[in-house]
């Protein structure tokens, strides 16, 4: 993978190097990327996948695709199905066959009986609210349990009736035994299995007590032979637990955590449960709305697995945090496409133009670069004809200074074809401008007219030979900055009522009627748009997501 050569250094291919080098480290490298099955992967997890499959890449190691799944109440199929798909999308291949934390439910079960036997874990029968109380605070340290000391063949006994199903839900749970006092409150005889009567999408009924995730990952890790178990920030309170863990059973390794910083978004959520509540309430268009921050919706919207890549190496890792700018993301996928994307013509808002002085029953073809810098990419024909579309905003009957577009007895060049000159407004009985009567000079076929000088170049299709489409105008999903640290309100208020535009009517050159489905457009001037295969499918005719604008107005708006 190219861009992988030239991704920067961060602190952990460091950390690494160092090991290495001191001989602390010999073997293979083995990451992991552990996602809940509990929602669509979202900006933030590309974050995450770029750096663990990037670390096992850059020293030809493995990162393994796990499912951490200890929730089955929350997690299901599909949204394995579509994790699966987002990490092959982005361009990785995950070491050998896809992983569960749930395939070790055995082994992690035998670890807890064998902590019970060494006394360092006990069953516990306080009920939530007591072992809140008895968990103490930051500043005071906790008590313990008045079952900490029940002998271990009881504690062995209760915690196979747990397994058997003799008892309900939040009657009993297995603790480690840690200590009480510990500054670290992770360390205060943490819950290591609880009672779960829920079927499992991997498991089935099998089980009625599930491992918590502190219990599970580093055993999940250990089992897996990772060497460099790579985690978000908040999770540095953990390590402690995580150690214990692995220090305190019969492990078959001992993989090193270690701990960046999330990825924040300004403008954006990046929480699956939010981005769950934005689904299930109907604010959007299910998980893969080209709105939503998920890898789907930015794969649906237009978005290419290299500029997603390259965003993530563009914003590096750290162990600070911090609130990226969206904009830079849309300068990624702005520079990815600028390159790439092949253009095309498309009138949003079509106004008729006809040519008093060409022939109605004359066309002619001309033929424009696919992409005016890329000759490799080929060339496309349009039509000229004595009926064209231009858009209606690249006219104006009162021009204001510096005016670039059409006007009254202005003359402009259409893109790729000839200059014309404005003559005559039809109006509607209403008043509106319905057509334009224009001369074109047959003199400036690609060779600039004599004696004055067109006042711009504007894009446009020909009535008989281009094709009807429909335009998703999407913009930002939200217009607060940081919609869900207001304290004050809920962060669907932030919802900009604009972030989802539709234009129905507007027209594209001919070669559009069946367009690329593997990358956006650059429609002239408009920005980059890429074809909605499913919306196209039951629309009957094609429908363009926008990906992003040409500029970033937004940006220069905002400041
Ligand atoms: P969410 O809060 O959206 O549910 P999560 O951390 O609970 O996120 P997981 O499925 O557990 O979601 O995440 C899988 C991996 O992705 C974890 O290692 C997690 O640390 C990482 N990850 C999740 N969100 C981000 C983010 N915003 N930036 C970087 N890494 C992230
Ligand atoms: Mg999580």
């Amino acid at each position: 993978m190219s861009a992988e050569s030239k991704k920067a250094h961060n602190f952990i291919q460091s950390l690494i190097e160092d090991a290495i080098a001191k001989g602390e480290h010999t073997g293979q490298v083995v990451t992991r990327f552990p996602p809940e099955p509990n929602g669509y992967l979202h900006v933030g997890h590309a974050k995450s996948i770029c750096l663990n499959f990037g670390i096992a890449e850059t020293f030809g190691g493995e990162c393994n695709l796990r499912f951490d799944d200890t929730n089955p109440e929350k997690e299901s199929q599909e949204y394995i199905d579509a994790i699966k798909q987002d990490v092959e999308w982005l361009g990785y291949t995950w070491g050998g066959d896809v992983r569960y934390a749930s395939d070790y439910f055995d082994a992690i079960y035998d670890f807890a009986e064998e902590l019970i036997t060494k006394g360092k874990a006990y069953v516990c029968a306080l009920t939530a609210d007591q072992m809140a109380e008895f968990r103490g605070s930051l500043k005071t340290p906790g008590r313990d349990s008045p079952y900490r000391d029940r002998p271990i063949d009881e504690s062995l006994q209760l915690f196979r009736d747990m397994r058997d199903g003799k008892y309900q839900n939040g009657e009993l749970v297995l603790r480690a035994k840690i200590d009480m006092a510990s500054p670290n409150i992770n360390l205060r005889d943490p819950i290591l299995y609880r009672i779960r009567y829920a079927d499992h999408h991997q498991t089935g009924d099998k089980w009625c007590i599930y491992p918590m995730y502190d219990f599970t990952h580093p055993i999940s890790d250990a089992m897996e032979g990772i060497t460099h178990s790579l985690c978000t920030l908040e999770f540095e309170d953990h390590r402690p637990l995580y150690d214990w863990v692995l220090e305190n059973i019969t492990a078959p390794c001992q993989p090193r955590q270690i701990e960046f910083a999330r990825l924040n978004l300004n403008y954006t959520i990046t929480s699956k449960r939010k981005l769950k509540r934005l689904v299930d309430e109907g604010f959007v268009d299910g998980w893969n709305d080209p709105r939503m921050p998920t890898i789907s919706g930015m794969r649906r919207r237009g978005y290419t697995p290299e500029s997603i890549r390259t965003f993530c190496d563009m914003i590096g890792v750290n162990k600070a945090g911090g609130t990226v700018d969206v904009g830079m993301l849309e300068h990624a996928i702005r520079e990815d496409l600028n390159t790439r994307a092949p253009r095309a013509m498309c009138v949003m808002r079509p106004l008729k133009v006809t040519l008093t002085n060409y022939p109605a029953d004359k066309t002619e073809t001309l033929v424009l670069p696919v992409h005016p810098q890329n000759p490799d990419m080929g060339e496309r024909e349009v039509t000229w004809s004595q009926t064209l579309y231009i858009d209606r905003e690249d006219f104006v009957e009162e021009p204001p200074r510096k005016w670039k577009r059409l006007a009254p007895d202005q003359a402009v060049r259409l893109r790729g074809g000839y200059v014309m000159t404005c003559r005559e407004v039809i109006r509607d009985d209403s008043g509106e401008i319905v057509e334009l009567k224009c001369e074109y000079d047959p003199n400036t076929l690609g060779v600039n007219p004599e004696g004055y000088k067109p006042n711009g170049v504007v894009h446009w299709v020909s009535a008989t030979d281009s094709v009807e489409v429909d335009i998703n105008q999407y913009d930002r999903l939200f217009n607060h900055e940081s919609p869900d640290s207001d304290k004050d309100s809920d962060f669907v208020d932030h919802i900009n009522p604009e972030s989802l535009v539709r234009l129905s009517g507007a027209r594209a050159e001919k070669g559009l009627v069946a367009p690329r489905t593997d990358l956006p457009y650059q429609f002239e001037r408009e920005g980059y748009f890429f074809c909605d295969q499913e919306l196209t499918e039951s629309a009957g005719r094609p429908v363009f997501n926008r990906t992003v604008t040409l500029r970033d107005s937004w940006g220069k708006g905002a400041k």
